[in-house]
Formats: structure tokens, C-alpha cells, sequence
């Protein structure tokens, strides 16, 4: 019997929103999980082969920042950690390694789970973790998972139309993302002036 039931929603969190957190906050609510947590990806190599990512560090600050005082939501440093590329696959053998009693629970917005496909050793996760899977705006509703994807539990969120992606352009124009980021984020990216330059 696993002693403990945790989340993990993994990201490059470039800069960390709003809706990660409500999408966070809610399925530990709807699964009664006992934590989720924020796994900063180091190298988001999907990501970082088309555009410049910020620093792991500042990204990890900024996660960090964002879960201030919110409970059961706790940010892992373990892919920065680990270094390179970052592989969910082999974040999810070396966290069950060192928590053997723990029941794992991978939460994708819809985006993510339609990539599935795509990611390494992708397969090794559906024996090793439940797939939970939140819509996101702009995603079609039922995304079909890969075969021998174990049937995903699916939750639903509140639905918020914000992206990182989207923040990166408003900060790069001089337009405010305040509310779309806790406000300590809002000052970090204000303060280093992240964003500006592309
Ligand atoms: P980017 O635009 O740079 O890709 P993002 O907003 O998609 O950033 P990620 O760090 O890529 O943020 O996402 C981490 C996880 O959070 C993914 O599983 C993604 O699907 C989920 N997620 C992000 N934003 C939302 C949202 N608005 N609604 C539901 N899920 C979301
Ligand atoms: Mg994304």
C-alpha cells in the first residue's frame, strides 16, 4: 500500500502562471494527493532546439517564488539536479528509487499529452505512474494517447488561456503580465529583465 499519493507536473515554467499553479492546486484537490510538485525541467530539449530558454537557476527561482505559501505544492529541483536533457521517463526510475512507497501521478494539460508520442521512453511511464490529464485551452478535448498508454484519469480544471509562451512576448513588448503571474514572479522578471531580448 503506497504511503503516499504525489503529483508531479513537470515544465519548463519559462516563466511559471497562473494556471500552472490552479491546474496544480485543483487535481491535488479533486485526487486528494498528498503533494504536487513542480519538476523545473533542466534542459527542455524539445524546447531549447528552437528557442533560447532561460537559465535552469532563474527558472527554478521563479517556480520557487510562485508556490510561496501555497500548500501541498512543493517545487523539485531533482532534472536540474540530474543536469542534461531532461527525460520524464528517467525523472519517474530515479524518484521511485528513492521513494519506493510513493504512488506516482504524471498531471499533462492536453498540449502535452498529444506529444506523448514524442518524448523518450515515453512507454516506460505508463507501467510506472497514472496519467492525468487536464484540458487546455486551444486543445481539442479528447487528445488520443498513445498505444499501450495506460487509460488516463482526467480531470477537470478551471480553464485558463495563459502560456508562457504568450507572457514571453508581453514582458518582450513592454506589456504587463501582472495577475497572470503571482506578483513575487512579476518581480523577478521585471527586476532581471528577462524577456526583452529574444
Ligand atoms: P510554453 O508556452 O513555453 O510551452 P506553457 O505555458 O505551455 O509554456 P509549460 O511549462 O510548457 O508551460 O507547461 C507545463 C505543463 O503545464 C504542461 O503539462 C502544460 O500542458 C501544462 N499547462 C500549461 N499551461 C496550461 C494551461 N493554461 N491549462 C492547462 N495546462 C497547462
Ligand atoms: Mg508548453
Amino acid at each position: 500500500m503506497p504511503s503516499r499519493r504525489v503529483g508531479l507536473l513537470g515544465g519548463t515554467f519559462d516563466p511559471p502562471h497562473v494556471a500552472h499553479l490552479v491546474v496544480a492546486v485543483e487535481v491535488r484537490e479533486a485526487l486528494e494527493l498528498d503533494e504536487v510538485r513542480l519538476v523545473v525541467a533542466n534542459d527542455p530539449w524539445q524546447k531549447s532546439a528552437l528557442r533560447q530558454v532561460t537559465p535552469a537557476g532563474t527558472r527554478l527561482r521563479m517556480t520557487r517564488a510562485a508556490v510561496v505559501g501555497v500548500p501541498g505544492l512543493v517545487v523539485s529541483d531533482v532534472e536540474v539536479r540530474v543536469g542534461g536533457p531532461s527525460y520524464t521517463a528517467q525523472t519517474l526510475r530515479l524518484l521511485r528509487e528513492r521513494e519506493p512507497d510513493t504512488e506516482w501521478l504524471l498531471i499533462l494539460g492536453a498540449d502535452a499529452a498529444a506529444r506523448l508520442d514524442t518524448w523518450r521512453d515515453a512507454a516506460d511511464l505508463f507501467d510506472s505512474c497514472t496519467l492525468v490529464v487536464v484540458d487546455r485551452p486551444g486543445t481539442p478535448v479528447r487528445v488520443p494517447l498513445p498505444p499501450g498508454a495506460a487509460p488516463a484519469e482526467r480531470v477537470e480544471v478551471t480553464s485558463l488561456d495563459v502560456s508562457s509562451t504568450d507572457l514571453r512576448r508581453r514582458a518582450r513588448a513592454g506589456r504587463s503580465i501582472r495577475f497572470l503571474v503571482p506578483d513575487p514572479v512579476a518581480r523577478i522578471v521585471e527586476r532581471e529583465g528577462l524577456y526583452r531580448r529574444s
